[in-house]
């Protein structure tokens, strides 16, 4: 089996090719090739000797997924299905904001999570992605954007999958995207979002990098959160905000809690305060990102109205927290997390 090198960080390639009697440069040499000349193929790295390009020829890969499914979305989204080797799916989203081209990135095939309202909980999770398939991702998008001379600039890692029970992985593929040699994407452009693993949260505080951390809150109490994410059972309101409260104070940064809208369960004003209550309670120094829901058929949730939306954030700001609502991109496509892929995977299930 050939080793995909698209999923090495430049320390672990350096590490391997010194094992392999090279010098240290020969992998700042190999990373600026793929990632700056993006030239992804062995024999055209001039610059590298022939018997070590012949090595990396029939020892590794450079393989991308494959694109099962595209659809482009008036607004300029692009939604991806892609294709691994073994034939596992996933979608990868691209959100073309006014600060840059916004990919949200897949973590694992399926989810184990179970969120109530959420599309890719309907299939449990076959496995981890690895760092060289998150990879794929980004490179897919890249080459599609090439044709109107952009680039992905900022990293979201919210597609389908909990992406502190793939905690390596993920943290290999930020420091490829984030490493200077290479795409060089800014640590404060990338963000990775968690359902609420605590060990995950505390963990990463201590990863010396400046990456921002969402966390997926939904509730501003145990009872609903338990209604809704089975995580919180696990993991309850107290054990949370005690590791936000750590990471926050070992990695100097801010936490953004996101927090779906849902008619008539978590909108009310009355629960805007007890959420503004929570935050204060706590201590912790937060920003809310209000999401309006993406409804999915197979889920009973329906989204707040755009009054109770607006209400719900003049609350929050009443109350001294900085509360935004999220832009909404993909409006005619199949725009919910994980929805696209449910509908394939359904379809293949049924044949
Ligand atoms: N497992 C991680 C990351 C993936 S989900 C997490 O839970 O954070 C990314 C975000 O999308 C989460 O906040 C999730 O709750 C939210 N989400 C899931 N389904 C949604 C839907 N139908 N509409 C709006 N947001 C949704």
């Amino acid at each position: 089996m050939k080793k995909n090198l698209l999923g090495y960080t430049l320390q672990r390639m350096t590490d391997e090719f010194v094992a392999l009697g090279q010098t240290k440069y020969r992998a700042k040499q190999v990373f600026g090739w793929l990632y700056q000349k993006r030239v992804m193929d062995f024999s055209a790295m001039t610059d590298v000797s022939k018997d070590f390009r012949a090595v990396l020829e029939r020892d590794y890969s450079l393989d991308l997924p494959k694109i099962h499914t595209r659809q482009d979305a008036s607004d300029g989204t692009i939604k991806l299905l892609l294709e691994m080797e073994d034939g596992a799916k996933v979608e990868t989203v691209l959100m073309p904001y006014n600060y840059g081209d916004v990919i949200c990135v897949s973590s694992q095939v399926g989810c184990n999570m179970g969120c109530a309202f959420c599309a890719s909980g309907l299939h449990r999770k076959t496995r981890n992605l690895t760092s060289a398939e998150m990879m794929g991702e980004l490179l897919t998008m890249n080459g599609i954007l090439d044709q109107w001379g952009r680039r992905v600039t900022h990293i979201v890692v919210m597609g389908t999958g909990e992406p502190f029970d793939n905690y390596d992985n993920v943290m290999d593929f930020i420091r490829i995207a984030n490493e200077q040699l290479g795409l060089a994407i800014g640590a404060r452009h990338i963000t990775v979002s968690t359902c609420g693993l605590v060990d995950g949260i505390r963990k990463y505080g201590h990863e010396g990098i400046q990456i921002n951390l969402a966390i997926s809150l939904h509730a501003p109490n145990d009872e609903i959160r338990n209604q809704i994410m089975p995580i919180s059972r696990a993991y309850p309101m107290d054990a949370l905000m005690d590791a936000i409260k750590d990471y926050e104070s070992n990695a100097g940064r801010r936490v953004t809690f996101e927090y779906i809208l849902l008619a008539g369960l978590n909108d009310s004003l009355a629960q805007a305060d007890e959420l503004a209550d929570l935050i204060h309670h706590y201590g912790v120094f937060a920003y809310v990102n209000l999401i309006p829901y993406n409804e999915v058929v197979e889920k009973p949730f329906k989204r707040s109205s755009p009054s109770a939306v607006k209400a719900f954030a003049d609350r929050l700001m009443r109350r001294g927290i900085n509360a935004t609502v999220r832009k909404e991109f993909g409006g005619d496509i199949d725009a919910a997390c994980g929805q696209l892929r449910s509908k394939v995977v359904t379809g293949d299930e049924g044949k």
